[in-house]
């Protein structure tokens, strides 16, 4: 069986690991800490970062800092992922869906401004499969609004919209290191804060609300508690192994191009049939290849694809699960209105694996299952 995921070691993770071990300080923010938030602020022109032990984590750390409290609305799309949203929801924000657009699964940037209402406090988006949201409209709307934008940038490590690299566009914004993702160290995300006016915050909050940042600089004798906080920093060990990964990167980014390539070109046929919509990129876009996807024609072709893939031995995989139907939001915040395109995404979406060590050969195989399915 083909897996749909499989986490890619690049050989010097170990090396790398011990590296922390014989610096003897192994509970974070030490040496590899640093080292990958420099390779982060210096490579994609980030503002301050700090790295998490999960992006659901970054998102947390991002709802302390936006003061998100009971009477806050968050605008944010359907179809995505739960932990865009319930960081949001756990400190008491409604949550307020806004649909995900016709014709790719980034928020609908048209339909925003229709939500915003004087309790609007966040618009959290999310770049799926590293493909930027609309930007330029978002970023207007919500300075004009005074509103905080949150980049959801999970999916969306070294890509683009227009000349800025996702995450450093938002006020704030949260990268994931989980396994699934194109750079991962297990579990791991990491915090920007782009907007400086967050960022004394954000080293208290990232320290469990003390101020224990304060006292390793020397301007404070002793650390104590001044704000809400969590402990949100991962390990050094974790920190190791995703600069192991860091220094990869070109190369990570290479193959999953070489892969993502090979899939669009073999099924671009199935495309002029009109058996399957494959993904477009828009002028301010640049792909990372983080996941490959394309629609099928109805709910019911779509899961008898990925009955017959697995049957052939290919793992491929649906997601999301829209969350305006998800039973914690039917349960406490019912929503009354539709969203026709969160629906279709859920229904319809298939994603083919896609990782480092997946050779070309696989890749080729799986397209020819896709192809036979449709008779093509
Ligand atoms: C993976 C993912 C997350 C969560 O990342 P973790 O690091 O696992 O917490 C959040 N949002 C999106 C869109 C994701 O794909």
């Amino acid at each position: 069986m083909i897996p749909f995921n499989k986490p890619y070691l690049t050989g010097n993770e170990g090396k790398f690991i011990d590296t922390a071990f014989q610096k003897g300080k192994f509970s974070g923010n030490g040496y590899f800490t640093q080292k990958c938030h420099t390779f982060f602020e210096e490579s994609y022109d980030f503002g301050r970062c700090f790295l998490t032990n999960s992006a659901t984590n970054a998102l947390e750390m991002a709802a302390i800092l936006c003061e998100i409290s009971e009477g806050d609305e968050v605008i944010l799309p359907s179809y995505t992922f739960v932990s865009t949203a319930t960081p949001f929801a756990m400190r008491g924000a409604a949550i307020v869906f806004c649909d995900n657009s016709k014709n790719n699964p980034n928020i609908d940037a048209q339909q925003i401004e229709l939500l915003i209402t004087e309790k609007t406090k966040a618009i959290v988006i999310v770049h799926y499969a590293g493909m930027a949201c609309d930007m330029d409209v978002i970023m207007e709307l919500a300075n004009s609004h005074g509103i905080i934008v949150i980049e959801d940038a999970a999916h969306a490590i070294t890509s683009k919209h227009k000349d800025n690299y996702l995450g450093s566009i938002g006020h704030l914004a949260a990268l994931s290191f989980h396994e699934t993702k194109n750079v991962s160290c297990g579990q791991g995300g990491m915090l920007i804060v782009n907007d400086e006016t967050f960022c004394e915050r954000a080293e208290v909050v990232w320290a469990k609300g003390t101020n224990r940042l304060d006292m390793e600089r020397g301007k404070v004798s002793k650390y104590e508690w001044v704000d809400y906080g969590s402990n949100f920093y991962p390990s050094e060990i974790s920190a190791a192994l995703l600069y192991a990964q860091l220094e990869k990167i070109d190369f990570i980014q290479e193959r999953r191009k070489a892969i993502w390539e090979v899939y669009q070109t073999a099924l671009a046929k199935l495309e002029e049939k009109e058996l399957i919509e494959l993904p477009k990129q828009l002028p301010y876009q640049t792909n990372n290849y983080h996941i490959f996807y394309f629609l099928c024609q109805s709910n019911e072709v779509r899961d008898q694809l990925l009955e017959y893939l697995k049957t052939n031995g290919a793992l491929a995989v649906f997601h999301y699960l829209p969350l305006h139907r998800s039973p914690f939001i039917e349960e406490n915040n019912p929503s009354t209105k539709t969203f026709p395109n969160a629906d279709k995404f859920a229904e319809r979406t298939v994603r083919l694996p896609l990782y480092v060590d997946l050779e070309i050969e696989q890749v080729e195989k799986i397209s020819e299952f896709v192809l036979a399915f449709f008779g093509v």
